[in-house]
């Protein structure tokens, strides 16, 4: 190549280099114009009022309540709703601890989901990678409650604010849903007609994974199996005795025996809550807690028959009595695609939680403790896919069966991590666990914007309910006398 040559390549380099280095720049300004615009006004209300969020979210945590118990932490979310002008009923279903927060008038009605009830025994230090209680077999957020209730009601401020700032047409409703870890919380609350005037409801749920979640939650049926016989010193005349506890142990044999029989997507679990006073007293009572779950309450209810010939069983066999009665039932989500699509275009938008090198670090120091694939927090939004999502259960399933309902999920622990465990509890007052907050935020009070600006949303939603329900009406599953009591106190 000669000298002259090699130059006019060299200038040609040049040159694409310059137009290379412009198209960077121009491509840069330009998808930094398309981010702005897309920017919404919900989230820079969110980003400039964090510090508020994070601190409601924090004061729920810092003083766990269980199912029907949480007086303190529904306070400290409604004093904040009446602050931003919500109005608030207190009270519903029979449930003290359960709200209902709106602001604005006529349709669309959109509302939020905020639940805020703890776990028992799941005590542990925030941002503590070992277990380490506050307060030894005291109750904890190990489902992140404390972040999903405050999330929910951050979004409806914001989504609010905008709707005034916009004059926009609709209603925002925020609804506090007590006692969703004992199964029954918003089944009271559509019983008593709490969701008659709500289009659609949109939630969201801790996890390790930022997707939209649908299909996977399981159906769940819970019984009280009691047993009753009668009483006799067990050494001086066991002969005039007959155990309740013998029969509650014959039942739980069948039970276990069960489990072979059942699908590969059934569980069941079980709780002794009474097996009499003192081993030499013959029992006459026993009570046994029983939960059963399937993909769907068809199957669930199949088990439940054969779970109730067990009872009959168990109780000829022991010459005792046996009593089942329901503790809740709530049927797997009714998926509605629609308003997943909406869900999932904002999570799209926003993006994962921008979890730093310390999040990261404390994430795998975690995972390490806890003999899992120390690889940290998840980084990526997960595409839309039906079958995304967890199998634990909600009473947001009885929901999506009387109003079209999406959720979503957003990383607020270490992957591999489950909910119902102290590395949540710990998470859920951390920066992590509060990064994972801002974005549910996020998505969920752009959603309810969108809702409210393109009424073809509730039609299409509305259309697809009908589709997946076959158009039958919503029939609750609470026998007419239930009333709302936490398990614990009911025995
Ligand atoms: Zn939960």
């Amino acid at each position: 190549m000669s000298s002259r040559k090699r130059l006019d390549g060299v200038r040609r380099s040049s040159a694409v280099l310059m137009i290379c280095a412009f198209c960077v720049v121009f491509t840069t300004w330009a998808l930094a114009s398309v981010a702005r615009a897309d920017g919404r006004a919900t989230d820079a209300y969110l980003d400039e009022t964090r510090a508020r969020w994070e601190q409601a979210a924090r004061q729920i945590w810092d003083t766990p309540e269980l199912g029907l118990n949480e007086t303190r932490s529904a306070a400290v979310l409604v004093e904040i709703l009446e602050k931003e002008g919500f109005s608030v009923t207190r009270g519903i279903g029979g449930e003290a601890t359960a709200f209902a927060a709106t602001a604005g008038s006529g349709a669309p009605v959109v509302a939020l989901l905020a639940e805020y009830d703890a776990l028992p025994g799941l005590s542990q230090a925030a941002g503590q990678a070992k277990k380490q209680a506050v307060a030894e077999g005291n109750p904890g957020h190990g489902c992140g409650h404390n972040l999903l209730g405050t999330a929910s009601v951050a979004a409806a401020i914001a989504a609010n604010r905008e709707r005034v700032a916009k004059k926009l047409p609709g209603t925002i409703q925020l609804f506090g849903t007590p006692a969703e870890e004992i199964g029954f919380g918003k089944t009271f609350m559509i019983r008593a007609g709490a969701f008659k005037k709500t289009d659609v409801v949109l939630s969201w749920h801790p996890d390790d994974q930022n997707r939209v979640t649908n299909r996977t939650r399981l159906a769940a049926t819970s019984v009280n199996v009691e047993f009753f016989g009668r009483a006799a010193h067990a050494a001086a005349s066991p002969w005039l005795g007959r155990s309740a506890f013998d029969a509650l142990v014959l039942f739980d044999h069948a039970i276990s025996l069960m489990r072979e029989h059942i699908k590969p997507t059934a569980r069941m679990h079980r709780l002794v809550r009474d097996g009499g006073s003192a081993p030499n007293i013959i029992a006459d009572h026993a009570l046994g807690e029983y939960w059963l779950r399937d993909a769907t309450g068809d199957s669930v209810n199949e088990m439940l028959g054969r779970l109730k010939k067990a009872a009959e069983g168990a109780a000829l066999g022991t010459e005792t009595r046996a009593k089942v009665s329901l503790v809740f039932s709530l049927r797997e989500p009714v998926p509605n695609d629609a308003l997943d699509a909406v869900l999932q275009r904002e999570l799209d938008r926003v993006g994962p939680p921008r979890f730093d090198d310390t999040d990261q670090r404390f994430a795998k120091a975690m995972q390490k403790e806890l003999g899992f694939e120390e690889v940290g927090l998840a980084t990526k939004v997960m595409p839309y896919a039906q079958k995304n999502g967890g199998t634990a259960s909600s009473d947001i399933g009885e929901v999506s069966a009387a109003v079209p309902l999406a959720e979503l999920n957003v990383a607020t622990r270490p992957l591999g991590t489950a909910a119902h465990h102290w590395a949540q509890t710990a998470c859920a007052a951390h920066p992590l666990g509060y990064k994972g907050m801002g974005v549910a935020a996020k998505v969920l009070a752009a959603s309810a914007i969108d809702v409210l600006t393109e009424p073809a949303l509730v039609k299409s939603a509305h259309d697809d309910f009908m589709v997946q329900t076959k158009g039958k009406p919503y029939v609750s599953p609470l026998p007419p006398d239930a009333k709302p009591v936490a398990p614990t106190a009911s025995h």
